[in-house]
This record gives C-alpha cells, sequence and structure tokens, in this order.
C-alpha cells in the first residue's frame, strides 16, 4: 500500500466541457466528419492541460493527488464501461482484438448507428446531468482497459502533475445498470458484483503501473433508496480491492471511495455506511455534508485510521460558501478526530459553471454572491488553510464571505415585501378550484369539442430561420419590430398549418422562445440570466440554467399578447402555454436561503398573474407544462411526501385562479409515474399529457388501475425520433387507451413539444394522427 497521505484540500471533479465549450465544439466537429481523431485527441488534451494548470494556479497541488483525472470525452459511467470492456450483446461487434472499446466504439454506444438504438440515457441521482446506462447480463464480459485513463496520467505525470484518477465504484456502477434485454427473469446487475470487482483489480494495477498514487470510486449509489441494503455488498467488494498491497509488484494505489448527493447508508448506525467502508480497508472516505448530515464524534472514531474527506463546499449549487459556517464544522470534527480531516466539494463540480469572471453582464449586486468551480476551489483551498492554520489566517477570506452574506440577506430584491405579505395571506381557497365535474360541465358547454379532442404540446419546429432571426436579433441587426413581425408571420403559419390539418385545439407554436424555462426567467424579477454559465447536461449537449436570486415577481404580461395575436386568426380555441413553478425551479440554480416550496409558491403567484391576464383577455385553454415534476422527486422515499406536498401545491396555486370554465392543462414529459400517480392526480389539471408512444401505451393500464378521472392525453406519436407513425400504428395506439380510459376523458395528442423536429416529419405525422382519430371516432 501506499504510504502518502490523502491531500488535505481536494475537488471531487471538474466541469469537463471547458470555459468556451472547447470540448463540445471539437466533439461535435469530429462527429460530423470536419475533423480527424488525431485534431479530436489533441484538443482533448489542451484542455487537460488547461484544466490542470488552471487548477494548480487556483493553489492545487499538481504533485499530491488533489487534482482529480476526470476527463470523460462523453460521460463518467460511459468512461466506466469503456475501461470495464462492459459491452451489451447488441453491440459486441465493437469490441478490439483484446476487447478494448475504441473512442469510435464508444461514441457508438453513446450515439447508435443506423440499425441500433444508443444506450438509454437517464438522470444521474437528482441532478440534471444524464448518464448512459450500462446493459449487463449474466454474460457481459469485465476486463480491465483503462488504457485511456492510465495514459492521461502517465502523459500528465511526464508534464510533473501526479493525478488522482476518477471512476464509477462497482456498486454504483451495477446498481446504475439495467439487465440487458434477454437476461432471465429476476436477473440483477448486481449479482455481476464479484466479476465486476475481479476486473476492477485489473484496473487498479494498471492505474498503479501508471504512477497512480490515490484512486477516487465514486459510490454515490450508497446514498439512495437501497443504500443501506448496498452497504454489505459495498464492505465486501471494497475488501477484495484493498486487500492486496501490491498489485503485479506495484504498490496498490490508495483508495478513495466519495458518496455525494446524499447520506452514505445510514451514517449514524455503527458498522454501517462510512465505517464498513473503512472496515474494507479503503484510505480514504468521502461525504457529502450538505446533503447528508454531518457525522458524530463517535460516528468518526470508527473511522479509525480512515481519512474523513469533508465535502462541505456545493458541488452543486453557485452560491458563495458560508466560510465561517463551514470552518465551524470543520473545526468541530478535527476536534473529535485529529489530523485525519481533508476538505472536499460535497460532488464533483460538473454541475456548476467554470467561472463567475467570465460573466459581464450579471447585474451588479450578483456576482459577489456567486462561486462557481474556480470560486468553489478556492473556497475548499480556504477552508483547508483554515482548518489546519486557524481561522485567524483566513480572516479577509471569511470577512469577505461574511459581508457577501449580509448584503445578499439585506439587498431589495431578496425580499420583496409585497410578495411576502401575498404569501402570507394565502388561504385554502387559492389552491382550490370547483369539483372536476362541475368544470367538466361548464368546459364541455364553452368548449364544444368533439370526442377524441387533438392538439399538440405546444412548440412547433425552430426552423433554422427561426434561429437565425432570434440571433440577428439578439445582435441587433434587426429591428424590435422587424423581430415581432418575423415571429407573427412564423406563428400565423403554424395556425394555417393546424388548421389545414384538422387539429382542435390548436398553439401558436413557441417561436419566441428560446428555451421553456429561460424565458420565463427573462420576464420575471427576481432571476438573471448568464452569458457563458454553461453546465453538461448530456454528452457534448449543455444547459445555461438562469439564476433564481430574489423574490419572484412578474412586471407585465408576456406572453398573452402572442396568444391573442394567435387567437385573433382562427375560430379554434387556441391554448395559453407557460411553463409550471417546479420546472421553472428544476432547471434554474436557485436560491438556498429559504425551502425550495417557499420559491416554488413566488413563481406559482408570478404564472397566476399571467393565467388570470390570459384568461382576461379570452383564452379558454391553459396549459402549465410540468416536465420536471418527477425529476425533483427526492431519492429516499421518507422524503418524497413532502416533496410531492409543496409542488403539487405549488402548481394549483399557480392555476386555481381561474373561472371553473377555463380548462387548465399540464404536460409531464414521462409515463413512468406510477410511484407519484397520486400526486399528479393531485396538480387537479383538467387534462394531463403524458408520453405513452414509446412505451407502446402501457400507461394506459396505470390509468385504469389508479382510476385517474381527469382529462388525459397519452401521447401516440414518438417525436424523439423523425420517423413518422403509420395511421394504423396510431390507431392502434387509441385503441389501447380507448379501452383503459373512458372516452370523454380522452385527448388525442404527440408525446411532447416538436421543437426538435423538422416539417417534413411533423406535417405528415399530424396529418396521420388526425386521419386515425377520425377513423377512431367512426368506430366509437
Ligand atoms: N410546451 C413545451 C413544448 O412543446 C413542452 C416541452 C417539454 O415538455 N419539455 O416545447
Ligand atoms: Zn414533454
Amino acid at each position: 500500500m501506499s504510504t502518502t497521505d490523502f491531500p488535505n484540500a481536494t475537488i471531487l471533479g471538474y466541469p469537463r466541457i471547458g470555459p468556451n465549450r472547447e470540448l463540445k465544439k471539437a466533439v461535435e466537429s469530429y462527429w460530423k466528419g470536419a475533423s480527424t481523431y488525431a485534431e479530436l485527441n489533441a484538443a482533448a488534451e489542451a484542455l487537460q492541460d488547461r484544466t490542470i494548470d488552471r487548477l494548480v494556479e487556483l493553489g492545487l497541488s499538481a504533485s499530491d493527488s488533489s487534482i482529480p483525472a476526470d476527463f470523460a470525452l462523453y460521460d463518467q459511467v460511459l468512461d466506466t464501461t469503456a475501461a470495464l470492456g462492459a459491452l451489451p450483446t447488441r453491440f459486441a461487434d465493437l469490441a478490439g482484438t483484446d476487447g478494448e472499446v475504441d473512442t469510435d466504439a464508444y461514441f457508438t454506444l453513446a450515439r447508435g448507428d443506423k440499425e441500433r438504438q444508443p444506450l438509454e440515457m437517464t438522470k444521474w441521482f437528482d441532478t440534471n446531468y444524464h448518464y448512459l446506462v450500462p446493459e449487463i447480463g449474466p454474460t457481459t464480459t469485465f476486463r480491465a482497459l483503462a488504457d485511456r485513463l492510465a495514459g492521461i496520467v502517465q502523459r500528465q505525470s511526464a508534464r510533473g502533475n501526479t493525478l488522482r484518477p476518477v471512476l464509477v465504484g462497482p456498486v454504483t456502477y451495477l446498481l446504475l445498470s439495467k439487465p440487458e434485454e434477454g437476461a432471465p427473469e429476476g436477473f440483477d446487475p448486481l449479482d455481476r458484483l464479484d466479476d465486476a470487482v475481479a476486473a476492477y483489480r485489473g484496473i487498479l494495477a494498471q492505474l498503479a503501473a501508471a504512477g497512480a498514487e490515490w484512486v477516487q470510486f465514486d459510490e454515490p449509489g450508497l446514498v439512495t433508496e437501497r443504500g443501506s441494503a448496498l452497504v454489505p455488498l459495498a464492505e465486501k467488494a471494497y475488501a477484495a480491492l484493498a486487500g492486496d498491497k501490491e498489485y503485479d509488484g506495484v504498490a496498490r494505489p490508495s483508495l478513495l471511495v466519495t458518496t455525494g448527493y446524499g447520506t452514505a447508508g445510514d451514517i449514524a448506525a455503527p458498522g454501517s455506511g462510512l465505517a464498513a467502508l473503512a472496515a474494507a480497508g479503503v484510505e480514504a472516505v468521502h461525504a457529502d455534508l450538505i446533503r447528508g448530515e454531518v457525522p458524530a464524534a463517535e460516528q468518526l472514531a470508527a473511522l479509525g485510521e480512515t481519512r474523513f474527506v469533508a465535502g462541505v463546499v456545493d458541488g452543486r449549487n453557485i452560491w458563495r460558501n458560508d466560510l465561517a459556517a463551514s470552518l465551524r464544522t470543520l473545526v468541530s470534527l478535527e476536534a473529535s478526530v485529529p489530523g485525519t480531516i481533508s476538505v472536499a466539494t460535497t460532488t464533483s463540480l460538473q454541475h456548476v459553471p467554470h467561472d463567475v469572471a467570465l460573466e459581464q453582464n450579471l447585474p451588479e449586486h450578483l456576482p459577489g454572491w456567486l462561486a462557481f468551480a474556480d470560486q468553489k476551489v478556492a473556497e475548499v483551498l480556504t477552508l483547508s488553510k483554515g482548518l489546519s492554520a486557524g481561522s485567524a489566517a483566513v480572516e479577509a477570506e471569511i470577512a469577505a464571505s461574511d459581508a457577501a452574506i449580509e448584503h445578499r440577506a439585506s439587498f431589495a430584491g431578496t425580499r420583496v415585501e409585497s410578495v411576502r405579505q401575498r404569501q402570507a395571506a394565502l388561504t385554502e381557497q387559492d389552491f382550490t378550484r370547483a369539483p372536476s365535474a362541475v368544470r367538466d360541465e361548464a368546459q364541455k358547454a364553452r368548449l364544444g369539442l368533439p370526442d377524441l379532442p387533438t392538439t399538440t404540446i405546444g412548440s412547433f419546429p425552430q426552423t433554422g430561420e427561426v434561429r437565425k432571426a432570434r440571433a440577428e436579433f439578439r445582435a441587433g441587426k434587426i429591428t424590435a419590430d422587424q423581430y415581432d413581425e418575423f415571429l407573427k408571420a412564423e406563428i400565423a403559419r403554424v395556425v394555417e398549418l393546424q388548421e389545414g390539418l384538422g387539429l382542435d385545439v390548436l398553439v401558436h407554436g413557441e417561436p419566441e422562445r428560446n428555451d421553456m424555462v429561460q424565458y420565463f426567467a427573462e420576464n420575471f424579477d427576481g432571476f438573471s440570466e448568464t452569458v457563458n454559465g454553461w453546465v453538461q447536461s448530456y454528452g457534448s449537449r449543455c444547459t445555461r440554467p438562469s439564476i433564481l436570486w430574489g423574490d419572484v415577481t412578474r412586471p407585465e404580461a408576456f406572453t398573452v399578447p402572442w396568444t391573442s395575436y394567435a387567437q385573433s386568426l382562427t375560430a379554434k380555441p387556441m391554448k395559453g402555454m407557460l411553463t409550471g413553478p417546479v420546472t421553472i425551479l428544476a432547471w434554474s440554480f436557485v436560491r438556498n436561503d429559504q425551502p425550495l416550496g417557499e420559491t416554488a409558491d413566488q413563481v406559482a403567484l408570478a404564472l397566476r398573474d399571467e393565467i388570470a391576464d390570459l384568461e382576461e383577455a379570452g383564452t379558454a385553454i391553459i396549459q402549465v407544462d410540468e416536465p420536471a415534476l418527477r425529476e425533483l422527486l427526492p431519492l429516499r422515499a421518507a422524503d418524497q411526501p413532502a416533496y410531492l406536498k409543496w409542488s403539487v401545491e405549488s402548481f394549483r396555486l399557480a392555476t386555481s385562479g381561474v373561472r371553473t370554465d377555463t380548462q387548465i392543462h399540464t404536460h409531464l414529459c414521462y409515463s413512468e409515474f406510477g410511484e407519484v400517480i397520486a400526486g399528479i392526480d393531485g396538480l387537479a389539471a383538467d387534462v394531463t399529457s403524458i408520453e405513452a408512444a414509446r412505451s407502446k401505451m402501457e400507461v394506459a393500464a396505470d390509468l385504469a388501475e389508479f382510476g385517474f378521472g381527469r382529462g388525459v392525453g397519452p401521447g401516440v406519436y414518438d417525436i424523439h425520433s423523425p420517423r413518422v407513425p403509420s395511421v394504423e400504428e396510431v390507431e392502434s395506439l387509441i385503441q389501447t387507451a380507448v379501452a383503459s380510459v373512458p372516452v370523454p376523458q380522452l385527448w388525442i395528442n404527440p408525446d411532447c413539444g416538436l421543437k426538435t423536429r423538422a416539417y417534413e416529419e411533423t406535417v405528415e405525422s399530424l396529418r396521420n394522427v388526425v386521419t386515425a382519430t377520425e377513423s377512431a371516432r367512426a368506430a366509437l
């Protein structure tokens, strides 16, 4: 075993995309065939060098393993799949002669090819980052093929840097996997733990040979609902990994096991959680002290000689750390186990943008409140210095942090009295509408729609022309009037198209929206937008979340002019389109100085004002999208009821001010809602549209079983691919739905918005949807 100590300060990972999205550009150019593999590799290496040099400049040491080697080209879980050579059978032909997964094979797993769907993509714990789901079966081969990671370690070692390679740990890797198609009933990827661990041992040998002194295994799986049950498995796995002091004659790298995003197992129960990892012989364990609990003295004592890496700087938000409070926590930990505490982030910094200093357009008050990745590195170092040298050594930094907190708390926009008073005066009434049956009758009388009414989810294809006009307007190349004219012409075209297709409830197509959340952030007070605040969403895709920093208000109606204009062009009902409070929170960086539920209610009130104005302008149907409702669901079952309560209530607060004959729709992007169906019913939306085409209308059975009594539009056209569904196919989905859901409740619509589709397939698909609906109606 290596005798090197764990560094006093570290981060678990750093944004991989590059301050100017260099990785995105390099990878996409390679995919397009516009650059060679050598060029891609050169760009990736340049970014690795830049990252390490920057971290050293910020103060992390280049020589003590405090810098993680976490340089996935696409996704860290996919990197682990490649390092294990764990190819699903359906991709077996991609393996090289020794089973290796080269860069092209790696990208094929991520993006699919002509014959094959890519690996499924799903959310990494409760974040907006998406990973590629490994497919593991009883015969999946696990190998030790960490050549790329070893190569990075070696190349940096030649530059004088000792890095700490990072991999997803074996328990979490298998927990996040799904059984590959054809695996026997009841097969669990975790059944393959021993085989995977054997391969991980080989990987450790490779990394040891490359000169790694520490290796980081991320095990956030231990914080999930199944976490406690997995602790014995984790203990066994790590005992096997840590058992040998040498691999192939080279000292085994020391092991750090991290458990971000929550609390590892039952940290409080002696002998489980972190203590079990320590007992297994790993040299350092990390815990997230912001999402998880701060361990008590006896829990720390149970770790023995094992280094405790305290995650006190939040890897998931962009707020400046309360250094005084963090230092108090660290000092109390240190007091119970002197000399064994290191300071770290709670998770990788992959969830935050690079650098506040790159933001030139933020309002003056804001930058001082923020910490992006680079600022967080500095915070970790300050805290580490404060811990070792005493708080006097970091007096100036603590004073600056205190001043920022004070400024934030007393700043005018942080607390807006009128908002506070309005919130305080809310009563049950504000969350309640007339009974469903009463609404149903009033709405049916007002709208006069046929059975199985057809509609779409909101956006129409955002063509190159739309994006070009928006960019020209932003750049000042066209005037606001010219841009307005352009948008109106676009709306008129989309309305005419829908009329021609014979759809029953129309939309304006959302051409004025760059993004369904940012558009609202731009029109509400209390939010700011960054220019360069990109974070990786998946692969080369990045999002730029808005910052919700203050009390939220809506200065003036902003969707109404577009909806009213669209309505003026048709006699059919035109839906008003809004994004719901939970989704607005989920896809923004949200203030951390009050409970999320309180912030959600403020957003709800701002939406409620917009809804009142839409109604006033004559809009009979208003849709409030909540595709992220499921996304924020807490990892632990015990935390879920409280979440469902505030999230569902905020939706009701936004939508309950309307008349009985105004119809409220909502759209949810997913169909696996067995576990939250009661919550969704609690939204009390008159009509709910959901995804269903890909799962062949499986959701119909859930709806029937639950006895869902509201209007529902299970998607009959999968908009996620350019494929045009045939009339017969759509008809058969409608028939399946009709068999489970009473006809008066059933709506016909695509799975989701059409924004990412091209007109070619969209028009044909919608035509088939209308034709199929007509024949389904005839058969009723
Ligand atoms: N109304 C939005 C659209 O159609 C909904 C998008 C979504 O659900 N993600 O684009
Ligand atoms: Zn959707």
